[in-house]
């Protein structure tokens, strides 16, 4: 499966960072989130993250050009030959567009669109427990998988945090557009006959079990 190019789509919360963090460092893809990516600029206090960090605390998207943009850059960075996986990008139709146009300029072509299928009340029970760390992005769950020392990164030693959005009062607004952008590009792919629906609602081992087995 080397040089294999995936997207992971997916509510919020349907476990797209831990399946993407795994396909790292088992398969040696290179992962790119775009919210991690915005997640950094808005920790630097760049010009793109200031306004995203509006947006993305009140659980919206972030305006489709600021992000492409960004994961335009990234993208091209990856050695050739190199697999990938992207987590929370293509987002809305503009977005998938705009990936097909990038896919065709670098000469890449997509291989499966996973989409990891989660019911409402796991995925709000998930994000109200989550944590990440601040060093290498590792994510864990206070019940589900708790790090070995409360708030500490099992990895690296990072402290964790909750994620802003992840509070409740946001949490509503982020399924909303995820619902109303993003679940229409799972027709997109399944159109183009890339898509593999994958049950999530299980523990990430099992998870990532099934994700092998849909991309041998
Ligand atoms: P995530 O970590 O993927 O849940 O993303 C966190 C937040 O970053 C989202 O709620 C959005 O505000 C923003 N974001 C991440 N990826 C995108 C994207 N592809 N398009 C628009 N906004 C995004």
């Amino acid at each position: 499966m080397e040089g294999i190019k995936l997207i992971l789509l997916g509510p919020p919360g349907a476990g797209k960072g831990t399946i993407a963090n795994m396909l790292r460092t088992e398969r040696g893809m290179v992962a790119l989130s775009t919210g991690d990516m915005l997640r950094e600029e808005v920790k630097n206090r760049t010009q793109s993250g200031r306004k995203a960090a509006e947006y993305m605390n009140a659980g919206k998207l972030v305006p489709d050009e600021t992000v492409i943009s960004i994961l335009k850059n990234r993208i091209k960075e990856i050695p050739p030959n190199t697999g990938f996986v992207l987590d929370g990008f293509p987002r809305t139709a503009a977005q998938a567009e705009a990936l097909e146009d990038i896919f065709r300029e670098l000469g890449v072509s997509l291989d499966f669109v996973l989409n990891l299928e989660v019911p409402r009340d796991v995925v709000l029970q998930r994000l109200s427990g989550r944590r990440q760390c601040s060093g290498c992005g590792e994510i864990y769950h206070l019940k589900n998988m708790p790090s070995a020392r409360e708030g500490i990164c099992d990895k690296c030693g990072g402290a964790l945090f909750q994620r802003n959005d992840d509070r409740e009062d946001t949490v509503e607004t982020r399924l909303t557009a995820y619902e109303r952008q993003t679940a229409p590009l799972i027709e997109f792919y399944a159109n183009r006959g890339i898509l593999r629906a994958i049950k999530a609602d299980v523990g990430p081992a099992e998870t990532f079990n099934e994700v092998k087995k849909q991309i041998l």
